[in-house]
């Protein structure tokens, strides 16, 4: 036996077999990865293909795959997808999916899919996506995002506050979005009385990361006499079209009447008469009709557009979240003068 192997205490013989382990180790390892990252790739594409994909609207799969597609079709997805036209965009991206191994090469595509299931309303889809996503990329701060606005929709709260927890971790600020969906929670909790929501709005007031906007239209629809005694003058811009269209019987005349710009907005509106001194109130449109009444004229109304400061899109409909960017406490208020058209009793609460 000594004749056939060296002996033991040989030290080229101890180096031999370390090296020959380590092959073996690292060699079985990278079967081993590659056989889970296939089993992965399955069990994402059985779960991709439980989707129904209504694939004659375009025939890619009698196309052929090659990687040089990979661009151009993610491109032509995302067209599609900024077009409106979400099954499209959904089936290039599934087709791109299903021929691409590498988790890290499809991580975009997968969260542009997430993200037209998002916009299309496939909320559920929307969020399996993003938890796949998150389960091999726990870091992909987008996503949370994503992930929290799909649960805001879903109106589960809880799991929306669950979201910013990795945020935070990955140094994100988001103690306005914090309250943002602290707020939803408590305006859709239904074992709260309205007095204790009134009693809980009132202090955020006090809060700056809560929206003054948001809070204020609440207590209208909540309490009168609370909303009034809240109002603050110095941010009267942000809700002008809360106070615009209250119903008259909704006025606290005392309030109104000690502070100029409050008792020019309900003399424009047509609910008070105007009385020397005329009240100014800082606002063009409100003056110019409070102005164009002194001469006469008396069909002026206001009509309101809605747009978001970070992505500028516009909205004739009021909104708490952009629709277009999801993005918070961003919305513009725009009043224009039109000619007023018979009242159809139209209120914001
Ligand atoms: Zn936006």
């Amino acid at each position: 036996m000594d004749n056939i192997l060296p002996a033991y205490n040989d030290p080229l013989f101890s180096i031999l077999v370390i090296v020959t382990l380590v092959l073996i180790i690292a060699t079985g390892s990278f079967i081993m990865g590659s056989i889970k990252e296939k089993n992965n790739n399955k069990i994402l594409n059985s779960f991709l293909k439980g989707f129904n994909t209504e694939k004659h609207l375009l025939e890619i799969d009698k196309m052929p795959f090659e990687p040089t597609l990979i661009k151009p079709l993610s491109l032509l997805a995302e067209a599609f997808s900024n077009q409106g036209e979400y099954q499209k965009s959904i089936n290039l991206n599934l087709y791109l999916i299903e021929h691409i191994d590498s988790f890290f090469d499809k991580e975009k595509i997968l969260e542009q899919l997430g993200a037209t299931y998002l916009k299309a309303g496939f909320l559920k889809r929307a969020e399996s996506i993003f938890l796949q996503i998150l389960h091999k990329h726990p870091r992909n701060i987008e996503t949370l995002y994503n992930l929290g606005v799909v649960y805001e929709l879903l109106q589960e709260h809880d799991k929306a506050l669950n979201t910013l927890i990795p945020l935070n971790i990955l140094e994100e600020d988001t103690k306005y979005l914090e309250a943002h969906i602290k707020l939803n929670r408590l305006l859709d909790n239904k074992k709260l009385s309205n007095k204790e929501k009134v009693q809980q709005l009132e202090t955020l007031l006090k809060n700056k990361h809560y929206s003054y906007r948001r809070v204020i239209q609440a207590l209208f629809a909540l309490d009168l006499e609370v909303a009034w005694n809240n109002i603050q003058p110095n941010k009267i811009d942000s809700i002008l079209d809360i106070l615009w269209f209250l119903p008259s019987s909704n006025l606290n005349l005392d309030i109104i009447s000690s502070s100029e710009t409050l008792l020019a907005i309900y003399i424009a509106k047509g609910y008070i008469q105007p009385k020397e001194p005329i009240p100014k109130s800082n606002i063009f449109a409100i003056d110019t009709i409070v102005a164009l009444k002194q001469i006469g004229v008396d069909n002026i109304d206001l009509l309101f557009n809605y747009s978001c400061k970070k992505c500028k899109q516009h909205f004739p409909i009021s909104f708490t979240r952009c629709p277009k960017c999801y993005a918070i406490d961003t919305i513009q208020i725009k009043e224009s003068l039109v000619e007023k058209r018979k009242q159809t009793g139209y209120s914001l609460l």
